[in-house]
C-alpha cells in the first residue's frame, strides 16, 4: 500500500489538496492559493449531547452525524468507512459520531429509533436522513448531493 494520504479541500479556493498523513501536522498550505489548511478536521469527531450544538448546529457547512452504539454490528462495520470518508472529504464535510446509549437527548430530538442512523446537516439544518448500514458508495452519493 502506498503512503496514506488525506484530501483536504481548501476553504478559500476549493482546490483539493492531497497530503500525506505523516505531514499533516506540518502546517500544510493550499497548493494553489497558499491558504493555510491547518485546523481542518480530517478525522471523525466523537460528540455528546452537550457538544451537539457547537459541533453540528453551529458548524458552517456540511455535517454527517452517525448515530451508533457499541453493541450494534452494522454500526461497527460503518465506523471505519466513516473514518475513511472523514479523510477523503476533509474540509468539505465534518463527520460526527454520537453513541446513542449515552446521548439520549439527541436520539429523542431526531427520533432515532434504530441504528445505525445517519443525519445530514447543512448550516445547522437537517437536510437528509438515512437509516441502516449504507454502502460506502451510497454514503458518498448522499454527501455529494448536499455539498
Ligand atoms: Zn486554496
Amino acid at each position: 500500500m502506498s503512503e496514506d494520504k488525506i484530501i483536504i479541500a481548501c476553504k478559500k479556493c476549493k482546490t483539493k489538496n492531497r497530503i500525506p498523513v505523516s505531514r499533516v501536522n506540518e502546517r500544510p498550505i493550499c497548493s494553489k492559493c497558499k491558504e493555510s489548511l491547518a485546523g481542518i478536521p480530517y478525522f471523525t469527531v466523537n460528540a455528546t449531547d452537550s457538544m451537539f450544538q457547537k459541533e453540528v448546529m453551529e458548524h458552517k457547512g456540511a455535517v454527517l452525524v452517525d448515530c451508533w452504539a457499541p453493541w450494534c454490528g452494522p454500526c461497527r462495520s460503518i465506523g471505519p468507512v466513516l473514518d475513511d470518508l472523514a479523510r477523503e472529504y476533509a474540509g468539505q464535510i465534518k463527520i460526527v459520531k454520537i453513541n446513542m446509549d449515552e446521548n439520549h437527548a439527541t436520539a429523542a430530538q431526531y427520533s432515532v429509533k434504530s441504528i445505525p442512523t445517519m443525519l445530514f446537516f447543512k448550516h445547522g439544518k437537517l437536510v437528509d436522513t438515512a437509516v441502516g448500514a449504507l454502502a460506502k458508495s451510497e454514503i458518498i452519493n448522499r454527501i455529494n448531493a448536499m455539498l
